[in-house]
């Protein structure tokens, strides 16, 4: 019963959250947003839905759909990758080179590496691979930006100055030292104001990262915003062409405002 009613409030909750924001879309759809939204992905592929309890696979189809939405746009879009799974090579990467759209992908080097698996990362049973090395080099050859997404995908803020620098500085060297190229980008594990502090973000800055991105919806403007606290704009499953076009206008802006 009292998982029927979870599952009740679940949904009223998103309900109530997408009408104030279509209202709120209503009075911003006119208006042109300074600053870039950095849109944030995670898997695009075809999975048992049910399991996929964070709701962050999207369908190739539904990808497509918003890549056209995005490749119309000429500037001020980011697209993002967090975790670093196999379909973002498989499936994702050949629609972006078709609507000539560029993204940066956030790995974990323990994943990539086959130590930790997804069901740590993205809820038990999709069984989705990660990326190799010999796809990330590819994609890095053609214009996807790599940075990391730490070593074993911690919530960074529980962690001790010596986890840390394993976290930071640990995933940087093994991207860098594969690429055979510097990195200086960033996302933190889960991505939530909880997730880091400033002691986190002092840290990052002194593994050689030049910035970091939360999971906190909103715009980066520019040149006003710390490096260390981008926001971004989280992507669902169910977000189609027109939900896609009102979190571009920031129309759900608002719900982190509170938390
Ligand atoms: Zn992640």
């Amino acid at each position: 019963m009292t998982n029927i009613n979870n599952d009740v409030i679940k949904v009223l909750t998103r309900a109530v959250k997408d009408g104030v924001s279509f209202l709120i879309y209503l009075f911003v759809m006119m208006r042109r947003r300074k600053g870039t939204v950095t849109l944030v992905y995670h898997s695009i592929g075809r999975v048992d839905t049910s399991k996929d309890i964070y709701r962050l696979n999207i369908t190739p189809e539904r990808f497509e759909e918003h890549l056209k939405i995005i490749s119309r746009m000429k500037e001020g879009v980011r697209i993002t990758f967090d975790d670093g799974y196999g379909n973002n090579f498989e499936n994702a990467f050949p629609l972006m080179i078709k609507y000539g759209c560029k993204a940066a992908i956030f790995i974990i080097t323990d994943f990539i590496d086959g130590r930790i698996g997804s069901d740590r990362l993205c809820g038990e049973g999709l069984g989705l691979r990660p990326l190799t090395w010999e796809e990330i080099k590819t994609m890095d050859k053609s214009g996807i930006a790599f940075g990391s997404h730490t070593k074993t995908h911690p919530v960074l803020s529980g962690l001790s100055r010596e986890a840390l620098i394993v976290e930071l500085s640990g995933s940087k060297d093994r991207i860098e030292s594969s690429l055979g190229h510097t990195i200086d980008s960033l996302a933190y594990p889960f991505g939530s104001r909880t997730s880091f502090n400033t002691g986190v973000e002092t840290s990052a800055a002194e593994a050689g990262y030049k910035r970091a991105y939360t999971n906190i919806m909103g715009i980066n403007g520019e040149g006003v915003d710390n490096d260390f606290r981008l926001r971004r704009v989280r992507v669902y499953g169910e977000d189609g062409p027109f939900k896609l076009k009102m979190k571009l206008k920031g129309a759900y802006d608002w719900v982190d405002a509170f938390l």
